[in-house]
């Protein structure tokens, strides 16, 4: 049974889902259901006590906590209803969606939903790690959630796998709050963080980092003694001679980001194998109609600022969306080309202009973008600089689409 309809509901309340339901409102919408499972709306930004937040959007360096506040500020002033400890456990392609929260079960119907749950991390058993099982072994975002929201230190000699933003955060703070961070480790040839947060993070701090170098073991019996780590060729295969052993008692892991779409997946949303989120056109709509998604759980972003701008897209259509406005089918497909990681949206109608994200495959300078039409180039763009860990956009203008069959991007 039906306890109530909404217009609106929005599942998360991290950045994407604040963004989607503020644009709703302006864009209209008075009956909107903002859903978070935490005690409190900001999602991850709550741990997220340093500064680099907000540079696009305000143009001013704030920490997370600083970031998200004003944005939960502007829900508590339109009165934007918002249920907290109250987690989606289930929706349908007819937009019903179960929340379990502290008073039980309960089922809402909505016009449309917008899925906003942000990502997680991958784990030791994911990436297939060898050695014992001790404790100690956390991920980066887990041991981050300890020290600045618990006041709990992880650990006192630490190694990091991975150099994604999340770990060489974590690195940094560890080391300002005691701990001996003995290397970061990552199998890539280069980083896989952002390049101001290499020097920020690691190189202020003394902190070595191994390009081509994997951990090949973890030794321990009830809690982490040492880490094996070893370099890599380019198949990953160790290299015999390399190998070399930290005595350490914490393995953090900082490995990549999975977004969150177990309630997609239910829902029958079709999901993109590359960026592990929905297939989506330039509304932002999912494969199911009225059902949209934004932020961490679309793709995973660089930084929050694009995930702000998203949600307000996507609070913006799924208003139109209600208020029967029809959305553009998207009859273009994109795809990524030579060089290309992804590109998101993955279809457009041609209707509209368009703002297209996608990433590259590997750094790379003097390059160039190439937007084709088969072997017709539409446009050109040059890139002085090119980083897997930075998102690029890409506007086209509705006339540049004008007979377009489909779309890809390469890099020259
Ligand atoms: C450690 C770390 C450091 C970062 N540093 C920076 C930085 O310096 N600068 C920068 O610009 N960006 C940074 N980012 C990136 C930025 O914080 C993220 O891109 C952004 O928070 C993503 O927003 P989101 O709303 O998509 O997801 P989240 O912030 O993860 O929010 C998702 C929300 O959905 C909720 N949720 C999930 N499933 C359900 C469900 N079933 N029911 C109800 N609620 C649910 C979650 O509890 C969560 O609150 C950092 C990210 C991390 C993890």
């Amino acid at each position: 049974m039906i306890d109530k309809e909404v217009d609106v509901a929005i599942i998360g309340g991290g950045p994407a889902g604040m963004a989607a339901a503020l644009a709703a409102r302006k864009a209209g919408v008075e009956d909107i259901l903002l859903i978070e499972r935490n005690e409190s709306l900001g999602g991850i930004l709550n741990q997220c006590i340093h500064e680099g937040f907000g540079v696009e959007i305000f143009n001013e360096v704030l920490t997370g906590p600083e970031y998200m506040q004003r944005f939960i500020d502007k829900i508590e002033k339109q009165e934007i209803p918002h249920l907290l400890d109250s987690m989606v456990i289930d929706i349908s392609k007819d937009k019903e969606l179960v929340i379990a929260s502290e008073s039980g079960l309960h089922r809402i119907k909505a016009k449309a939903i917008i899925l906003a749950m942000g990502a997680r991390e991958r784990t030791r058993g994911q990436i297939g790690t060898p050695g014992s099982r001790p404790a100690g072994v956390y991920t980066a975002g887990a041991a981050q959630n300890f020290i600045n929201l618990m006041n709990l230190m992880p650990g006192k000699r630490v190694v990091v796998l991975g150099s994604g933003d999340i770990g060489l955060i974590t690195a940094r703070r560890l080391t300002l709050e005691g701990a001996k961070v003995l290397a970061v480790v990552e199998i890539l040839p280069y980083s896989s963080g952002l390049p101001r947060n290499i020097t920020q993070c690691l190189e202020d701090y003394e902190i070595p980092l191994y390009l081509k170098h994997t951990v090949t073991e973890i030794k321990g019996n009830k809690r982490v003694e040492s880490i094996s780590i070893a370099e890599v060729d380019d198949k990953w295969c160790h290299v015999p001679g390399t190998e070399r052993e930290f005595d350490c008692d914490t393995l953090l892991l900082s490995v990549g980001l999975i977004p969150e779409n177990e309630l997609s997946r239910n829902a029958g949303i079709v999901l993109d194998p590359v960026t592990g989120g929905p297939r989506v056109n330039e509304n932002l709509e999912t494969s199911v109609e009225g059902i949209f998604a934004c932020g961490n759980s679309l793709h995973v972003h660089d930084i929050v600022d694009f995930v702000t701008m998203e949600g307000d897209c996507v609070g913006i259509q799924a208003a139109n969306f209600v208020k029967g406005k029809v959305c553009g089918d998207g009859g273009i497909d994109i795809s990524a080309g030579n060089g290309v990681g992804y590109v998101l949206p993955q279809c457009v109608s041609g209707d509209e202009d368009v703002k297209l994200s996608l990433r590259v495959r590997e750094p790379g300078r003097d390059r160039k973008l190439l937007v084709k039409d088969g072997d017709r180039i539409i446009k050109e763009i040059k890139k002085p600089k090119v980083n897997p860990a930075e998102m690029i956009k890409v506007g086209l203008k509705k006339d540049e689409l004008k007979g377009v069959k489909s779309l890809s991007i390469e890099l020259e």
